[in-house]
C-alpha cells in the first residue's frame, strides 16, 4: 500500500497536532493518534483536553483540563513549533470546545486558516461509556464542526449530531449534507458501523460532489481506536500536502490495514494498531 514520505534523516519532520483525550489502556484516543503519526513518519504535538481511566473493557471516568490549560498547550507548540495539520478528538465539555475553537481560530488552525483541521466528533467509546457530555453537542454543532476542514464522525455521532439514522447509502448521503451545512469544509460519513454489509463503505461530501471510498471489511473484535487511527492518518496525509479526498483514500487504506494488524489485548477490545509497520521500516 501506499506509504507517506519518510523525512530524510537529519531534517525536521513534517508535525500534527493533536488536541484529545488519553487512553490509560493504550488503545484510542492521544495514543491511537500519537502511534499513527509515529508510524506515518510524523513528529506528533500533545494538546492532552481531558485524561480517561480506561482499558480493554471500557471506560470508567474522566478528569477534564482545565480549557485554558488545553488552549495554552496549543499556543505554546505552535508558536514554536509550526505544524502542518491538526486533529480533535474528545474534547468532554463544552467549555474546552469554546477554549479550542478559540485558540485555533486565533492561531490560524481550521478551514479558514492556513492550518487544516480534522474533527473527530467523539462522543461515546464503542462500549457506549460518555466521552462529552450532553450539554456540549451544541458546541459541537456549531462551534467545533464550522472550523472543520473535514469532520469524521461514525454513525453514532451522527445520529446524536443531526438525528439521520444511517442505515443505506441514501441517508448516509443525506447526514452527508447535513454536517456540511452545519459548515465543515467536507464531511465524511463513516459506514465502518453498519453492520449490514461485507464491505465498509464511507462517504465523502463537499457540498458539491459525493465520492465514496470502499474498502473489505475486516472482521475483528480489536477495533478499538479505528476512528482516531482513521482521522490522525487524514490529518498526517494532509501535513504532507495531499487534498482531501487523496488523504481519505490514504487514511482508508492505512485503517484497513490496522484493522487486520490489530491484535488481542485485556479482556475486551484490543486496538486497531499499524505495530506492523515498525517490522516493516526495521527490515
Ligand atoms: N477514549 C478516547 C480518549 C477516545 O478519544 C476515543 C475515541 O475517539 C475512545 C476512547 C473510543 O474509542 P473506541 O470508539 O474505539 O472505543
Amino acid at each position: 500500500m501506499e506509504l507517506l514520505p519518510l523525512t530524510p534523516d537529519g531534517q525536521t519532520p513534517v508535525r500534527v497536532l493533536t488536541i484529545a483525550g488519553t487512553d490509560s489502556g493504550g488503545g484510542a484516543g492521544i495514543q491511537a493518534d500519537s502511534r499513527t503519526m509515529a508510524m506515518c513518519g510524523v513528529h506528533a504535538l500533545v494538546a492532552v483536553a481531558a485524561v480517561t481511566v480506561q482499558n480493554s473493557v471500557g471506560v470508567s471516568g474522566f478528569h477534564e483540563i482545565p480549557p485554558q490549560i488545553v488552549a495554552d498547550q496549543v499556543r505554546s507548540v505552535v508558536g514554536d513549533i509550526g505544524l502542518g495539520a491538526a486533529k480533535t478528538g474528545m474534547l468532554a465539555s463544552s467549555k474546552i470546545i469554546d477554549a479550542v475553537a478559540a485558540v485555533c481560530t486565533e492561531v490560524g488552525i481550521g478551514r479558514n486558516g492556513q492550518v487544516p483541521l480534522v474533527v473527530d466528533p467523539v462522543c461515546a467509546s464503542m462500549h457506549g461509556d460518555p466521552l462529552l457530555h450532553p450539554e456540549a453537542l451544541d458546541a459541537v454543532r456549531h462551534t467545533l464542526i464550522p472550523l472543520a476542514t473535514v469532520v469524521t464522525p461514525n454513525l453514532d455521532e451522527v445520529r446524536l449530531i443531526t438525528g439521520i439514522d444511517v442505515v443505506d447509502d441514501t441517508t448516509a448521503r443525506k447526514a452527508a449534507e447535513a454536517l456540511h451545512g452545519l459548515g465543515a469544509q467536507w464531511s465524511l460519513v463513516k459506514g465502518g458501523h453498519l453492520r449490514t454489509s461485507t464491505s465498509s463503505t464511507d462517504i465523502l461530501f463537499d457540498g458539491d460532489r459525493f465520492l465514496e471510498f470502499t474498502s473489505p471489511r475486516i472482521d475483528t473484535g480489536n477495533d478499538h481506536g479505528g476512528g482516531d487511527t482513521l482521522a490522525a492518518a487524514i490529518a498526517c496525509a494532509l501535513a504532507n500536502g495531499y487534498d482531501v479526498p487523496r488523504a481519505v483514500e490514504f487514511a482508508k487504506a492505512w485503517v484497513t490495514r490496522c484493522l487486520a494488524a490489530s491484535y488481542d489485548l485485556g479482556a475486551g477490545h484490543g486496538p486497531v494498531s499499524p505495530l506492523w509497520r515498525l517490522r516493516e521500516v526495521r527490515a
